[in-house]
Protein backbone atom coordinates (compact mmCIF):
# COMPACT_ATOMS: atom_id res chain seq x y z
CA UNK A 1 0.00 0.00 0.00
CA UNK A 2 1.17 3.90 -1.00
CA UNK A 3 0.28 6.44 1.71
CA UNK A 4 0.46 10.02 0.11
CA UNK A 5 -0.03 12.66 2.76
CA UNK A 6 -0.77 16.10 0.91
CA UNK A 7 1.95 18.56 1.83
CA UNK A 8 0.76 22.20 0.77
CA UNK A 9 0.09 25.28 2.25
CA UNK A 10 -3.58 26.10 0.78
CA UNK A 11 -4.77 22.57 1.90
CA UNK A 12 -3.77 22.85 5.35
CA UNK A 13 -5.39 26.57 5.63
CA UNK A 14 -8.98 24.47 3.78
CA UNK A 15 -8.55 21.85 6.86
CA UNK A 16 -8.36 24.35 9.32
CA UNK A 17 -11.12 25.68 8.21
CA UNK A 18 -13.11 22.90 7.87
CA UNK A 19 -12.11 21.10 11.32
CA UNK A 20 -13.10 24.72 13.05
CA UNK A 21 -16.25 23.96 15.05
CA UNK A 22 -17.80 27.34 14.23
CA UNK A 23 -17.59 26.40 10.25
CA UNK A 24 -21.21 26.03 9.20
CA UNK A 25 -22.35 23.24 6.71
CA UNK A 26 -22.46 25.17 3.34
CA UNK A 27 -18.92 26.37 3.92
CA UNK A 28 -18.14 22.78 4.83
CA UNK A 29 -19.47 21.63 2.01
CA UNK A 30 -17.69 23.74 -0.44
CA UNK A 31 -14.60 23.16 1.76
CA UNK A 32 -15.06 19.16 1.10
CA UNK A 33 -15.07 20.02 -2.22
CA UNK A 34 -12.60 22.49 -3.22
CA UNK A 35 -10.00 20.32 -0.45
CA UNK A 36 -11.08 17.35 -2.84
CA UNK A 37 -10.47 18.42 -6.51
CA UNK A 38 -6.91 19.53 -4.65
CA UNK A 39 -6.12 16.35 -3.69
CA UNK A 40 -7.95 14.60 -6.92
CA UNK A 41 -4.66 16.34 -8.78
CA UNK A 42 -2.10 13.98 -6.71
CA UNK A 43 -4.81 11.12 -6.49
CA UNK A 44 -5.17 10.60 -10.51
CA UNK A 45 -1.49 11.10 -10.86
CA UNK A 46 -0.96 7.26 -12.39
CA UNK A 47 -4.22 7.54 -14.51
CA UNK A 48 -4.12 5.58 -17.45
CA UNK A 49 -4.21 7.57 -20.98
CA UNK A 50 -3.44 6.93 -24.82
CA UNK A 51 -1.94 8.32 -27.41
CA UNK A 52 -5.00 10.71 -28.94
CA UNK A 53 -4.67 12.45 -32.73
CA UNK A 54 -5.78 15.69 -32.96
CA UNK A 55 -5.42 19.11 -35.23
CA UNK A 56 -4.18 22.27 -33.77
CA UNK A 57 -5.16 25.48 -35.83
CA UNK A 58 -1.38 25.44 -36.98
CA UNK A 59 -0.61 21.61 -36.91
CA UNK A 60 -1.84 17.56 -36.20
CA UNK A 61 -0.40 16.55 -33.13
CA UNK A 62 -0.70 13.59 -31.14
CA UNK A 63 -1.83 14.40 -27.23
CA UNK A 64 -3.17 11.79 -24.55
CA UNK A 65 -6.89 11.28 -23.44
CA UNK A 66 -7.76 9.10 -21.15
CA UNK A 67 -7.77 5.65 -21.52
CA UNK A 68 -10.59 2.96 -21.99
CA UNK A 69 -12.64 1.48 -19.59
CA UNK A 70 -12.68 5.38 -17.84
CA UNK A 71 -12.21 5.65 -14.94
CA UNK A 72 -14.81 4.50 -12.00
CA UNK A 73 -15.25 6.94 -8.58
CA UNK A 74 -17.14 5.27 -5.89
CA UNK A 75 -18.02 7.53 -3.00
CA UNK A 76 -19.02 5.30 0.14
CA UNK A 77 -22.06 7.01 1.22
CA UNK A 78 -23.11 8.94 3.41
CA UNK A 79 -20.32 11.59 3.24
CA UNK A 80 -18.07 10.37 0.49
CA UNK A 81 -21.36 11.81 -1.87
CA UNK A 82 -20.07 15.19 -0.41
CA UNK A 83 -16.49 14.06 -2.00
CA UNK A 84 -18.15 13.19 -5.53
CA UNK A 85 -18.58 16.74 -7.01
CA UNK A 86 -14.58 17.46 -6.75
CA UNK A 87 -13.58 14.46 -8.07
CA UNK A 88 -15.59 14.76 -11.45
CA UNK A 89 -14.83 18.35 -11.57
CA UNK A 90 -11.65 16.92 -12.43
CA UNK A 91 -12.31 13.80 -14.32
CA UNK A 92 -15.69 14.70 -16.14
CA UNK A 93 -15.39 11.15 -17.97
CA UNK A 94 -15.30 8.99 -15.09
CA UNK A 95 -18.28 6.59 -14.32
CA UNK A 96 -20.12 7.35 -10.70
CA UNK A 97 -20.54 3.74 -9.08
CA UNK A 98 -22.02 3.83 -5.45
CA UNK A 99 -21.64 2.14 -2.10
CA UNK A 100 -23.41 2.30 1.19
CA UNK A 101 -21.47 1.20 4.20
CA UNK A 102 -22.25 1.96 7.56
CA UNK A 103 -20.26 1.60 10.45
CA UNK A 104 -22.16 0.12 13.93
CA UNK A 105 -21.09 2.72 16.24
CA UNK A 106 -20.41 0.20 19.24
CA UNK A 107 -18.48 -2.81 17.45
CA UNK A 108 -17.25 -0.17 14.53
CA UNK A 109 -17.70 -2.95 12.02
CA UNK A 110 -18.27 -2.02 8.54
CA UNK A 111 -21.46 -3.35 6.45
CA UNK A 112 -22.68 -3.38 3.27
CA UNK A 113 -26.26 -1.80 3.22
CA UNK A 114 -26.27 -0.03 -0.93
CA UNK A 115 -24.45 -1.09 -3.90
CA UNK A 116 -24.54 0.00 -7.57
CA UNK A 117 -21.44 -0.78 -9.10
CA UNK A 118 -20.80 -2.81 -12.45
CA UNK A 119 -20.48 -6.10 -11.52
CA UNK A 120 -17.33 -6.24 -13.48
CA UNK A 121 -14.56 -4.25 -12.99
CA UNK A 122 -11.98 -5.61 -15.11
CA UNK A 123 -9.77 -2.87 -16.33
CA UNK A 124 -11.28 -0.32 -14.13
CA UNK A 125 -9.04 2.18 -12.11
CA UNK A 126 -11.39 3.22 -9.00
CA UNK A 127 -10.91 5.75 -7.03
CA UNK A 128 -12.78 5.08 -3.58
CA UNK A 129 -14.41 8.25 -1.45
CA UNK A 130 -14.59 8.81 2.09
CA UNK A 131 -13.29 11.87 3.99
CA UNK A 132 -12.31 10.24 7.16
CA UNK A 133 -9.81 6.97 7.29
CA UNK A 134 -10.63 6.47 11.16
CA UNK A 135 -10.69 2.53 12.13
CA UNK A 136 -10.07 1.40 8.88
CA UNK A 137 -12.59 -0.78 8.63
CA UNK A 138 -14.88 0.48 5.77
CA UNK A 139 -12.21 1.29 3.43
CA UNK A 140 -10.86 -2.00 3.76
CA UNK A 141 -14.23 -3.55 3.50
CA UNK A 142 -14.89 -1.14 0.28
CA UNK A 143 -11.17 -2.52 -1.74
CA UNK A 144 -12.17 -6.02 -1.04
CA UNK A 145 -14.97 -5.11 -2.91
CA UNK A 146 -13.77 -3.38 -6.10
CA UNK A 147 -11.23 -6.19 -6.16
CA UNK A 148 -13.33 -8.69 -5.76
CA UNK A 149 -14.93 -7.18 -8.68
CA UNK A 150 -11.98 -7.39 -10.99
CA UNK A 151 -10.92 -3.93 -10.12
CA UNK A 152 -7.21 -3.18 -11.79
CA UNK A 153 -6.35 -0.73 -8.85
CA UNK A 154 -7.91 1.13 -6.49
CA UNK A 155 -7.33 4.74 -4.84
CA UNK A 156 -8.74 5.87 -2.08
CA UNK A 157 -8.60 9.66 -1.20
CA UNK A 158 -9.88 10.75 2.17
CA UNK A 159 -9.23 13.76 4.17
CA UNK A 160 -8.14 12.85 7.58
CA UNK A 161 -6.92 9.75 8.83
CA UNK A 162 -6.07 8.19 11.88
CA UNK A 163 -2.72 5.92 12.27
CA UNK A 164 -4.47 3.13 13.87
CA UNK A 165 -6.72 3.38 10.23
CA UNK A 166 -3.83 2.98 8.01
CA UNK A 167 -2.33 0.20 10.09
CA UNK A 168 -5.35 -1.69 9.91
CA UNK A 169 -6.17 -1.09 6.37
CA UNK A 170 -2.46 -1.78 5.46
CA UNK A 171 -2.89 -5.40 7.10
CA UNK A 172 -6.10 -6.01 5.72
CA UNK A 173 -5.34 -5.74 2.32
CA UNK A 174 -2.11 -7.14 1.78
CA UNK A 175 -3.54 -10.19 0.11
CA UNK A 176 -6.04 -8.16 -2.40
CA UNK A 177 -3.08 -8.72 -5.22
CA UNK A 178 -3.61 -5.16 -6.71
CA UNK A 179 -2.32 -2.00 -5.86
CA UNK A 180 -3.67 0.30 -3.24
CA UNK A 181 -2.82 3.91 -3.03
CA UNK A 182 -4.52 6.21 -0.08
CA UNK A 183 -4.14 9.95 -0.83
CA UNK A 184 -4.83 11.85 1.98
CA UNK A 185 -5.06 15.61 3.26
CA UNK A 186 -3.44 15.03 7.07
CA UNK A 187 -2.52 12.53 9.01
CA UNK A 188 -4.32 13.06 12.84
CA UNK A 189 -3.11 11.78 15.90
CA UNK A 190 -5.18 8.80 17.23
CA UNK A 191 -8.41 7.46 17.60
CA UNK A 192 -10.85 8.33 20.57
CA UNK A 193 -12.77 5.83 22.38
CA UNK A 194 -15.74 6.07 19.98
CA UNK A 195 -13.89 5.70 17.16
CA UNK A 196 -13.21 9.38 16.54
CA UNK A 197 -10.27 10.72 14.69
CA UNK A 198 -8.56 13.36 17.38
CA UNK A 199 -8.27 16.38 16.62
CA UNK A 200 -10.37 14.97 13.72
CA UNK A 201 -13.30 16.96 12.72
CA UNK A 202 -16.18 15.59 14.06
CA UNK A 203 -18.72 13.18 12.38
CA UNK A 204 -18.50 14.24 8.63
CA UNK A 205 -21.65 12.81 7.61
CA UNK A 206 -23.24 15.07 10.37
CA UNK A 207 -21.33 17.99 9.55
CA UNK A 208 -22.13 17.74 5.32
CA UNK A 209 -25.99 17.20 5.61
CA UNK A 210 -26.91 17.64 9.78
CA UNK A 211 -28.00 15.16 12.18
CA UNK A 212 -30.22 11.56 11.46
CA UNK A 213 -31.94 10.75 13.89
N1 LIG B 1 -16.29 9.14 11.01
C1 LIG B 1 -16.42 10.49 11.14
O1 LIG B 1 -17.29 11.10 10.52
N2 LIG B 1 -15.58 11.13 11.98
C2 LIG B 1 -14.61 10.52 12.67
O2 LIG B 1 -13.85 11.17 13.40
C3 LIG B 1 -14.49 9.11 12.51
C4 LIG B 1 -15.34 8.44 11.68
Amino acid sequence: MRLHVADHPLISHKLTALRDEDTDSPTFRRLVDELVTLLAYEATRDVRVEPHEIRTPVAPTIGMKLASPKPLVVPILRAGLGMLEGMTRLLPTAEVGFLGMIRDEETLLASTYATRLPDDLSGRQCFALDPMLATGGTMAAAVHFLAERGATDVTAICLLAAPEGVALLEREVIDIGIPLTVVVAAMDERLNELGYIVPGLGDAGDRLYGVVR
